[in-house]
């Protein structure tokens, strides 16, 4: 057989790696997929505990998505989306705005979650300058935020491992603090003062709100942030205060939409309406590329003018729309109504975190929180300084994949886990920090 490992790495400069950690790290080429599992060349099975990067959820090579791609497949792949439409796309957009509160009801599609989140941004800032407001050029995020990784969404960003190195190429982004949240295991909520981050907000806005377009946050939950889960609360008040400064609000779900905190989109536990909405991640359940932005009639109104006065929205990506994710979108929606998901969920994410919260008994666990189908933790007080490399080779002996953050391990599974899988990879964890690391 080929030495897959050797060619890959002849040839492949692997995602958000320092490519270096594969001299001693193992590169695992996998071979086939099925449910929550992985399976590599050696037979060797893993648990998908991240769902892939946060993108799958109904597990892999799933029937009902399977059918629908190779079904769209002998039909029609792929055509521009400018002049031109197809059925999928129309079908989708109706069921995702009927999903969502009534005034967000144009879906602007691309085909990552970064693309997304320039998308908004653009349109934010273009949505001022049509309506004739020329000072706004700037942005407002929260500390600790992740938004992804082209430039205008590294702005926005703000976890300095992914940034650092690119500050002189960036635009101006301003920030505001964030709360974080306690865990209660008793009525599953998260909460915790934030009148401090609320009143550093306000100070913010008194002094910048003028050139200020819009407010970027991921409501609930800062995935890529370590997992840094805060009060829907401080959202409410939050978004509240900063559109009466007349100020956008970008809600980025590209990782908590579609279910993960519990409810199908995190905003309907803040109760805002965002003017933007970015999705993506497990838009298509983890098969292909897709994402969209949906906003108001309102703002797209503002764009809406005879073609000589030069305010459309010119931006465009070429597989903007592709029928076969849309197609695995669609299938998505149907697994969401046929089973009803969010529902069955609710019952495993509280049976998990039961499990879950019981690694708090180890001295090197901390701030144990669970929102909807993500568990996570703090490892502290590790001799290793690269603790959580360390929980994910031991994970991967045991045949559990967690690719920890930092040191924060979570477990972010798809929906389909059972509960006897889910309670396995905590045992896995249990065993894990007995050791001395
Ligand atoms: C993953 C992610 C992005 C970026 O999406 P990509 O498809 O990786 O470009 C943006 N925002 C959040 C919150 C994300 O989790």
């Amino acid at each position: 057989m080929l030495d897959l490992k050797a060619l890959d790495l002849a040839h492949i400069w692997h995602p958000c790696t320092q490519m270096k950690d594969h001299e001693t790290l193992p590169l695992i080429p996998i071979q086939s997929a099925k449910g929550v599992y992985l399976y590599d060349f050696d037979g060797k099975s893993f648990i998908d505990g991240i769902s892939s990067w946060w993108v799958n959820l109904f597990g892999h090579c799933n029937p009902i998505i399977n059918t629908a791609i190779v079904q769209q497949l002998e039909q029609l792949e792929h055509i521009i989306l400018a002049g031109f439409s197809h059925e999928g796309i129309i079908t989708y957009s109706k069921r995702l705005c009927a999903l969502l509160p009534q005034s967000l009801q144009k879906c602007f599609y691309a085909d990552n979650g970064s693309s997304a989140v320039e998308v908004a941004l653009k349109m934010s800032f273009h949505s001022h300058y049509n309506a004739g407001n020329k000072e706004k050029n700037a942005f407002l995020s929260l500390a600790n935020a992740y938004h992804g990784e082209t430039l205008g969404a590294l702005s926005v960003g703000d976890v300095g491992l992914y940034k650092s190195a690119y500050k002189p190429l960036l635009l101006e982004a301003l920030n505001t603090p964030v709360p974080s949240g306690m865990w209660n295991p008793n009525d599953n909520t998260i909460n915790g003062d934030y009148h401090r981050e609320i009143e550093a907000l306000e100070q913010i806005l008194k002094k910048h709100a003028h050139r200020i377009c819009a407010f970027i946050l991921e409501p609930l939950l800062q995935c890529a942030g370590g997992m840094n889960m805060y009060p829907s609360a401080y959202v409410q008040e939050a978004c509240v205060l900063a559109q009466k400064y007349n100020i956008h609000i970008i809600f980025d779900e590209i990782a908590v939409g579609f279910g993960r905190t519990g409810s199908m989109f995190a905003l309907e536990q803040c109760d805002v309406v965002p003017d933007f909405l970015c999705l993506s991640k497990g838009i298509t359940g983890g098969y292909l590329p897709l994402s969209v932005v949906v906003t108001s009639d309102s703002i797209y109104q503002g764009f809406y003018a005879p073609y000589e006065e030069q305010k459309g929205f010119l931006h465009s990506h070429s597989y903007t729309g592709n029928a076969l994710a849309i197609a695995a979108a669609n299938a998505v929606l149907n697994i969401f109504e046929q089973d009803n998901t969010l529902l069955s969920n609710r019952s495993l994410s509280a049976a998990i975190a039961k499990q879950w919260s019981m690694l708090s008994k180890h001295k090197k666990v901390s701030n144990v929180r669970v929102c909807g189908m993500v568990f996570a933790f703090d490892l502290i007080g590790c001799r290793f300084a690269r603790a959580g490399l360390y929980v994910y080779e031991q994970a991967l002996e045991k045949g559990v994949l967690l690719r920890p953050l930092g040191n924060t391990i979570y477990f972010m599974p798809p929906y389909i886990i059972s509960l006897e899988l889910a309670e396995y990879v905590c045992g896995v964890l249990d065993n894990i920090l007995e050791n001395e690391f």
